[in-house]
């Protein structure tokens, strides 16, 4: 499910130190529902789950319930709530109604089912609001929407503005993140009356948003007031001086998945902050769910706070604090943080998915963007795009690169190991005064023929099982490290010494003895050469499974695990029978027959060189 949009970004991937993520959608389901409402001196809670309006209202006044609406019976509606409790009801209407009109959101039935168009957090409200009765339906017909301000995440807050019979004059609704809300409110719905808000009541209901946020429930914030009937408005005229009327939480649980990708990034020594529009007490929460931080050493940075921040203040901070959330931010932000990371040479893929975050995303050595929720905009200037908003995609994709990245260097070593026997035998023979072992023809017959598909299944060689156990790589490391290089001489230069050894066995045997000239004709030098023509190949052959890992015996991570390199080893032993048994072929070749004796002696000897490289594993393992 991530769409790598360049090749070379696999590479970086896999050398990812942190990631930035965002929270909604990416770490939680992105469905909301809404589970409390705060008005002055009142409370609901509110039952069900998604977005089915189904769910009951529990009307509370200091802890003891007054009142409740069942979704099944409707014995209570707001209407008798309005005759019981007149100031109860005139400050829930007015929620319940900018909940559904200040809304962008649709939900519809779908073969039976309730389903939600837009944005989540809408749709949740849209749902809270049905279930008091207050449908969308029905309030459009009643209400008509002349002026919008739609929701942004510099502004964190959206109004529109209605006009109804029900409505002396227009009416403003504004929802938005509480921070955002409460600053522009003058007044308060109280007792039924519109009244001074007091700082009294603005900590009231502030504690109240702390509380909801440390349950990981995220807030917004309601208010409204009468403007005139106007041909447009200004933002600053609607969003300010309002009346405030309640608060509402709305739980988005987290997806359990990411638990368990959270705990491989831990041991992959991959950093992970959460870079949230939303409140740090709710991102906290969250975060704390899902083990990303930990202890009470959690720093909360917000918006506000980056803006002040200078740059290498904002370094110290990351070199100070393991655990860092960045909440309330705006996408700009998101830059100045990939920013700081960068210069402290980690390797960073940061999360987006609105078009501000475009910025962010092209700086940021792997950009992520989202392909449900994502805009076009975020999707081009990313490098990866999730196909499923999901932040295990991103955790598997870097597993993916690593793996790229090892295997890699397996095919490499394999190539490089093969060629230094090559050169191995052909110099060891040219020092020793012997014929030349191998013709160039058989050569290219080596490393076009059977070793390309063994190389090409090392390529596609399964995840190693502590691919995610190790620290990440270091960028700038190049391929050729020095254990790496004498890893391969060593293997390449007992490839030689085998080869080297079986051909001058054969040239014994066949009654050569050091000094004399040889025919390229004669039995004697044919039997040589075609003996270390098919050991080189054998050899290579039990070589590929060495190539598999650097470190791990290959009968500990499973001999039959990559069926690719089984199949290739096959077809490679098939053509190596083909180039020397098949008449036809051996003119072309200059090959022999070699005898069922011949074949077992190259055969036992091509397994030395699992040994020779198990050898050296050993050893590696006991020094670690
Ligand atoms: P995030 O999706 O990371 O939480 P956003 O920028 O989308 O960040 O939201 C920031 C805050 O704005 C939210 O915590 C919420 O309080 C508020 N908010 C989110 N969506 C809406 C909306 N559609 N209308 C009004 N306020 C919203
Ligand atoms: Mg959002």
């Amino acid at each position: 499910n991530a769409i790598i949009k360049q090749l070379a970004s696999v590479e970086t991937l896999g050398s990812t130190t942190v990631i930035c993520s965002d929270k909604t959608g990416t770490l939680t389901k992105n469905e909301m529902t809404v589970q409390e409402m705060y008005f002055d001196d009142y409370s609901v809670k509110i039952t069900g789950v998604g977005y089915e309006p189904k769910g009951d209202l529990h009307f509370e006044a200091d802890k003891n319930i007054v009142s409740i609406i069942h979704h099944k019976g409707h014995s209570i509606t707001m209407k008798d709530i309005k005759k019981k409790h007149p100031d109860l009801y005139q400050m829930a209407e007015m929620v319940f109604k900018n909940a559904a009109l200040c809304n962008n959101a649709k939900l519809i039935l779908d073969h039976g089912k309730i389903k939600m168009l837009g944005d989540p957090t809408e749709g949740a409200l849209l749902t809270m609001s049905a279930k008091a009765g207050y449908g969308q339906d029905k309030l459009s017909k009643t209400h008509k929407r002349i002026y919008e301000f739609p929701f942004d995440s510099v502004r964190k807050r959206m109004s529109v503005i209605y006009t109804s019979k029900e409505f002396k004059k227009p009416i403003a609704f504004i929802k938005g993140a509480p921070e955002s809300v409460f600053p522009a409110c003058t007044h308060i719905l109280k007792n039924g009356k519109v009244v001074k808000i007091t700082a009294q009541d603005k900590k009231k209901f502030q504690k109240l948003n702390e509380d909801m946020a440390k349950r990981a429930l995220r807030v917004i914030a309601f208010a409204y007031k009468e403007v005139k009937k106007q041909e447009t408005y200004t933002e600053k005229e609607v969003e300010s001086k309002l009346i405030f009327c309640g608060l509402s939480g709305m739980i988005d649980p987290p997806r359990a998945s990411v638990k368990e990708a959270v705990a491989l990034t831990h041991k992959a020594g991959i950093k992970v902050f959460i870079v949230t529009g939303d409140q740090g007490l709710t991102a906290e929460a969250i975060a704390r769910k899902l083990h990303i931080v930990e202890g009470n050493n959690v720093r909360i940075i917000t918006g506000k706070m980056l803006d002040k921040m200078s740059k290498a203040n904002l370094k110290k901070e990351f070199k100070k604090h393991k655990y860092i959330i960045f909440a309330r931010v705006s996408p700009s932000h998101k830059l100045s943080v990939v920013n700081a990371l960068k210069e402290l040479g980690e390797v960073v893929a940061v999360t987006g998915d609105g078009v501000n975050d475009a910025p962010a995303l092209k700086r940021a050595d792997i950009g992520v963007a989202m392909g449900i929720t994502g805009t076009d905009v975020s999707k081009e200037a990313a490098n990866m795009v999730l196909a499923d908003d999901k932040f295990n995609t991103i955790v598997n994709a870097i597993k993916e690169g690593r793996t790229i990245y090892t295997n890699l260097k397996k095919f490499i070593f394999y190539i490089f190991s093969c060629n230094i026997g090559e050169l191995f035998t052909i110099f060891a023979a040219i020092i020793l005064g012997l014929p030349a072992p191998l013709t160039a023809v058989l050569i290219l017959a080596v490393d076009l023929g059977t070793d390309v598909l063994p190389a090409l299944a090392l390529g596609i060689e399964p995840a190693e099982h502590d691919v995610m156990n190790q620290k990440p790589r270091n960028p700038k490391e190049k391929i050729m490290t020095k254990p790496f290089i004498m890893r391969y001489v060593y293997v390449g230069s007992f490839i030689g010494l085998l080869v080297t050894s079986l051909f001058m066995y054969q040239l014994y045997q066949y009654g050569w003895t050091w000094g004399d000239s040889l025919d390229k004709d004669s039995l004697a030098y044919m039997k040589s050469s075609t003996t270390a023509f098919a050991a080189l190949v054998l050899i290579q052959m039990v070589n590929a499974f060495n190539a598999r890992n650097p470190q791990h015996s290959v009968f500990k991570i499973g001999v039959f695990k990559n069926l690719w390199l089984i199949g290739a080893i096959c077809i490679s032993l098939l053509t190596l029978v083909i180039f020397v048994e098949v008449p036809f072929v051996q003119k072309l070749l200059h090959t022999v027959s070699l005898s069922p004796k011949e074949w077992m002696l190259i055969a036992i000897t091509s397994f030395a060189i699992l040994i020779v490289e198990e050898t050296r594993k050993l050893f590696l393992r006991i020094k670690h």
